[in-house]
């Protein structure tokens, strides 16, 4: 794939850029190294000023940024400022809360008694430069999801971002060097996927976190394991979004367009597989679809644009397929379906239903607009149809008795369970996946301590 910007909307070339070759890559990994050595050394309050900094810059830039986003990789402007934004909030918040997410632990005093010590702490150190392999569908936020904790812990960062997005990669390193960080702090390494393998083999790079697809997490993940490097991978999900009878089901069908199609439809945490009680199945498919075909499909840089291109042809073409395989075994249309003609890789909001197990989209993930209605007798088949898939990222649920969140909270393989609402990350709360969704977690005080050496200082 070239490192260029294709818009989207009409499938124009805007610009291209050659590939970092290897002495420029050489120097980007001796500066990293270097810059560590001393930025590893510098107090919270410090990288908490720089990183404010940042926000304070991204806040100003928002309305550029958005745009640019928006030219990339076609998600609505308006969602791409909010982006924006959340990502100055998620900055703000872990310069304010580094400090103590980080702090000393002391554990307790008979263990230290026990071990003989007169006094044992654990700090949380700094690893050193640390490999970060994004995607294009939030490129703004999945960077800053890594960025954010990882300065603030004294690492530095190398952004191998996805091609499709080198604006917004190279946008990134310019902020946060804008804001003062020194240059070896973050930078974008601008690289095919192909050269990937080679970077991670650099005893430099001492991690790696990938968000994307299965096949990229496990040979980023088998290449570190090769190297006994710790790595944090963010896959793909197929999130089960299940109504209950005691649901509000009018704000559960309203919600649920939402879920389906933020961002296109191109999230890892929409929810794609719509589990509804039979008992009232009808009425929420009947309203869910309504709501889907109310969606103003177009132009993204129009302001009232709710679902704009998918990023890219291959991606429609993809999602095409797993569309056109259940519908030629059997699946029901109730919206959508057809590519229409014209520029621009659109794909219309789509409902299916009847749905099987044997059709691939049961089992894959439909990245972009393209919901799928089950219909389930009671709570145990609603759990086993929202566990039947390979990933386990986020779950919602939506019913007001207690017992029945009791159980989905017990049962539903997935990293998170929300409750009437939909699955939206906050950097407060951890985030990421089980089975093939992905490992480790992300946002929090679990995110920033993933990359982290977590030391026993121990006193005889
Ligand atoms: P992708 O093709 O896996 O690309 C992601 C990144 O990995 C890009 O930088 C890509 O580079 C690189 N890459 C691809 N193949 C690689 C390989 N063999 N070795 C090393 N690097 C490789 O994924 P995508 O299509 O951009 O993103 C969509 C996927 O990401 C979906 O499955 C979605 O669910 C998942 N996702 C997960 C989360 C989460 O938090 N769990 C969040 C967002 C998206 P190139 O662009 O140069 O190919």
């Amino acid at each position: 794939m070239p490192i260029a910007t294709v818009n989207p909307a009409n499938g124009e070339t805007l610009r291209t850029y050659e590939a970092m070759g290897e002495e420029e890559l050489e120097r980007r990994l001796q500066l990293a190294e270097a810059t560590f050595r001393t930025y590893r050394t510098t107090p919270f309050a410090e990288r908490a000023r720089l990183l404010n900094r940042a926000a304070e810059l991204l806040d100003e830039d928002q309305r550029d940024i958005g745009r640019t986003m928006t030219t990339e990789m076609g998600k609505p402007v308006k969602q791409a400022r909010a982006e924006a934004a959340k990502c100055a909030k998620a900055m703000r918040w872990y310069a304010e809360h580094a400090a103590e997410l980080l702090a000393d632990e002391h554990p307790a005093e008979a263990d230290v008694k026990d071990s003989g010590a007169s006094r044992v702490l654990v700090r949380y150190r700094p690893l050193g430069p640390v490999l970060a392999v994004m995607p294009w569908n939030f490129p703004l936020w999945q960077v800053i999801r890594f960025a954010a904790p990882a300065l603030m812990a004294g690492n530095v960062g190398l952004l191998k971002h996805a091609s499709n997005v080198p604006q917004t990669a190279l946008y990134l390193e310019d902020l946060f060097h804008r804001a003062g960080f020194t240059e070896g702090c973050f930078q974008t390494l601008l690289v095919g996927a192909g050269a990937v393998d080679e970077i991670l083999r650099d005893e430099r790079v001492r991690a790696a976190t990938l968000t994307g697809s299965e096949p990229a997490g496990r040979a980023v993940a088998a290449t570190s394991g090769a190297m006994v490097k710790k790595t944090v991978l963010e896959l793909g999900g197929s999130d089960p979004y299940v109504v209950m009878p005691s649901a509000d089901i009018d704000r559960a069908a309203r919600v649920a367009v939402t879920a389906r199609v933020q961002n296109n439809g191109q999230s890892c945490i929409a929810a794609k597989r719509f589990i509804v009680h039979s008992d009232v199945y009808d009425a929420f498919a009947e309203r869910f679809t309504e709501g889907m075909k109310a969606l103003r499909v177009g132009d993204p840089l129009e302001e009232d644009t709710d679902v704009g291109p998918l990023a890219t042809e291959q991606g429609r073409a993809d999602l095409e397929e797993l569309v056109d395989d259940a519908t030629r075994s059997g699946a029901d249309v109730l919206c959508g379906g057809e590519r229409p003609e014209g520029d621009g890789w659109y794909y219309p909001p789509t409902v299916l239903a009847g749905v099987t197990r044997e059709m691939r989209i049961h089992r894959e993930e439909a990245f972009g607009p393209v919901a799928t209605v089950y219909r389930a007798a009671d709570l145990d088949e609603a759990i086993l149809i929202a566990n039947d898939s390979p990933f386990g990222l986020s779950s919602n649920v939506w019913t007001r008795d207690e017992a029945e969140v009791d159980r989905f909270v017990r049962d539903l393989e997935a990293g998170s369970v929300y409750v009437n609402g939909m699955t939206a990350s906050h950097p407060a709360f951890p985030f990421g996946g089980v089975k093939r969704s992905g490992y480790g977690r992300e946002l929090s005080g679990h995110g920033i301590r993933e990359f982290c050496n977590i030391t026993t200082v121990w006193h005889g």
